[in-house]
């Protein structure tokens, strides 16, 4: 179902674009499509509208709400025997990552590429308008990480190097986990 929704690649996707780009006309529209989502993904996935989602790179668990550090290349290297470095209370969600993609033989998955940081200018909009008018990290990756890299090289551009399941995840994205 995610894939039908949150893939370039889908059937739907036109017809997806085109109801995103009608309402990202306005400012009402925009405040609308934040509305439906937000609620939903905040119930179903703890979400914190960050805008650019990078929940499809963690086994659909949410890094800004569930790792203290909002790390979305993890785990930081404090992490003591699967919990959390600053909440020793609480699961490190890394391990929990890891234990999803290993129980579905994608543990590698980790080791083979980089998530891009969030893009903080869509902050508290619709990752569902982002994602369909390209605005997000799935997108413009490459751009983002080149800001941050002091060496000039992206990491996004090695993405050819990927194993096909990556490539193919690194054109979807995250709303919900059905
Ligand atoms: S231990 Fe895990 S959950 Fe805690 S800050 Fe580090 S990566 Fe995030």
């Amino acid at each position: 179902m995610h894939d039908l929704f949150f893939r370039f690649e889908s059937p739907l996707e036109p017809e997806l674009r085109a109801i995103c780009t009608r309402l990202d006309t306005t400012p009402g529209g925009r405040r609308l499509a934040f509305l439906i989502e937000d609620p939903i993904k905040k119930w179903l996935l703890s979400c914190k509208g960050c805008g650019d989602c990078g929940i499809q790179h963690l086994a659909f668990l949410f890094p800004e709400s569930q790792c203290s550090k909002h790390i979305r290349n993890g785990a930081c290297g404090g992490s003591s025997n699967g919990r959390c470095q600053v909440y020793p209370d609480r699961p490190c969600v890394w391990v929990r990552v890891y234990k999803r993609l290993a129980a579905v033989g994608r543990a590698g998955d980790l080791a083979s590429t980089f998530v891009a940081p969030r893009n903080w200018a869509l902050n508290q909009t619709s990752s569902w308008l982002n994602f369909h008018l390209r605005r997000d990290h799935q997108s413009t990756g490459c751009d983002i990480a080149e800001r941050c890299d002091a060496d000039g090289g992206c990491p996004f551009r090695r993405e050819n190097a990927l194993p096909p399941s990556r490539r193919m995840q690194s054109h979807s994205h995250g709303g919900s986990t059905d």
